[in-house]
């Protein structure tokens, strides 16, 4: 039994006549540009985030950039950003000029540590970014209080928690801003490259409705120097197909995930903890390991893929070699970086399958005293 680590062509399967259909109405239209598809994924995705206004743009990485700069983010200025994370939460921030400052994770949840956060303030701090990483929502509640109490912003990086809960509510509007990612292997994911914002604020709404187009409200009327990150309605109408099987989709994930957390007691790896007050979208199932490289190895030898989210943080990228810090200068990143390892996940996944790997990774890594 050889086991993918994300099997895209099934999703797709399962829907196929829905999204064939859906692209054939959008290319019979005539309509290729923004139009009435993108205004109801925007309307419907809105809704499901239970936020006020939801505006498409053209990926994930632009959504934060475009967010950024909806709140005069720019040169001068400081973001928190997790030290824990994928670099596009990073590149958002020097895309726009301002400065990343990257906060320790809490080492039970790989989220960034609220504790931490006010330590790492100063005059310049402009906006909070925490990421929801692997579908866990960060702990919101002590970072909005920090941003209150500091008149700061909130930007949330929710490209891995589609449909994820902190404290009852969905993720889409607790921050200023929400950014997402529909990049196909996300859980709520296009056929291509999409994103979006969600925001319960009309203001920031309508400043990345007009970035996103160019700064262009009225064809040819130019009110800021705006870019073409615009949400494609074919992917709009992709979207609204999915989301309509998201909450079926995130619950197999669920179902998965309590499937690893039973099989997997037997070994020794350190399985995901989830807090009370959180509900997550379960976009990874991560486990660490001391001996990780030789697990993943001895995965891949038995069919079993596995990926590393993420091999090198983003300190220790040669991108931000100009930023001058040390590996060791964010100790918990760079452990984790170390130590993780995604076993396969999906809405696609049968329960026998989740069962084969966790019996194959249990063989490799037994608890000691088994
Ligand atoms: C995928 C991802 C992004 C970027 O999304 P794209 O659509 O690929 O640009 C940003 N942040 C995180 C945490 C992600 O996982």
């Amino acid at each position: 039994m050889t086991v993918q680590f994300l099997d895209l062509g099934a999703a797709y399967r399962e829907l196929k006549t829905e999204i064939d259909a859906a692209i054939h109405r959008v290319i019979d239209s005539g309509w290729y540009i923004l139009g009435p598809e993108v205004d109801a994924f925007e309307a419907e995705w809105a809704a499901y985030c239970g936020a006020d206004h939801a505006v498409g743009v053209a990926n994930g990485l632009d959504a934060l950039t475009l967010a950024l700069q909806a709140l005069d983010v720019g040169p001068g200025d400081e973001v928190i950003v997790p030290s824990n994370t994928y670099i596009a939460t990073w590149l958002a921030v020097t895309a726009v000029g301002a400065t990343p400052v990257p906060v320790e994770p809490d080492s039970a949840t790989y989220n960034i540590d609220p504790a931490r956060i006010e330590a790492a303030l100063t005059p310049a701090t402009k906006v909070i970014l925490p990421v929801h990483l692997y579908g866990q929502p960060a702990n919101m509640d002590p970072i909005l209080a920090i941003a209150r109490a500091h008149g700061l912003r909130v930007v949330e990086d929710a490209a891995q928690s589609h449909g994820a809960r902190y404290k009852g509510r969905r993720i889409g509007a607790h921050g200023d801003i929400v950014c997402w990612s529909f990049y196909p292997g996300k859980n709520l994911g296009a056929l291509g490259d999409a994103g979006a914002i969600t925001t319960d604020r009309a203001d920031l709404a309508d400043r990345v409705r007009v970035l996103r187009n160019y700064g262009s409200r009225v064809k040819y009327v130019n009110e800021v120097q705006g870019v073409n990150s615009r949400l494609d309605p074919i992917q709009a109408a992709v979207l609204r197909v999915k989301l309509a099987h998201l909450d079926i989709w995130t619950e197999r994930r669920r179902d998965i995930a309590a499937a690893y957390g039973g099989a997997l007691k037997e070994s020794n790896l350190i399985l995901p903890s989830v807090p009370a007050w959180a509900e997550p979208a379960w976009h990874l199932y991560v486990v660490r390991s001391r001996d990780r490289d030789n697990l993943q190895k001895n995965l891949s030898e038995a069919g079993i893929g596995t990926l590393i989210h993420y091999p090198v943080p983003p300190h220790m990228q040669q991108a931000y070699a100009a930023l001058g810090m040390a590996p060791d200068a964010l100790p918990i990143a760079l452990q984790l970086a170390g130590g993780v390892l995604s076993l396969p996940m999906g809405p696609h996944l049968q329960l026998a399958q989740a069962m084969r790997v966790s019996a194959l990774a249990t063989a490799i890594c037994p608890k000691a005293d088994a």
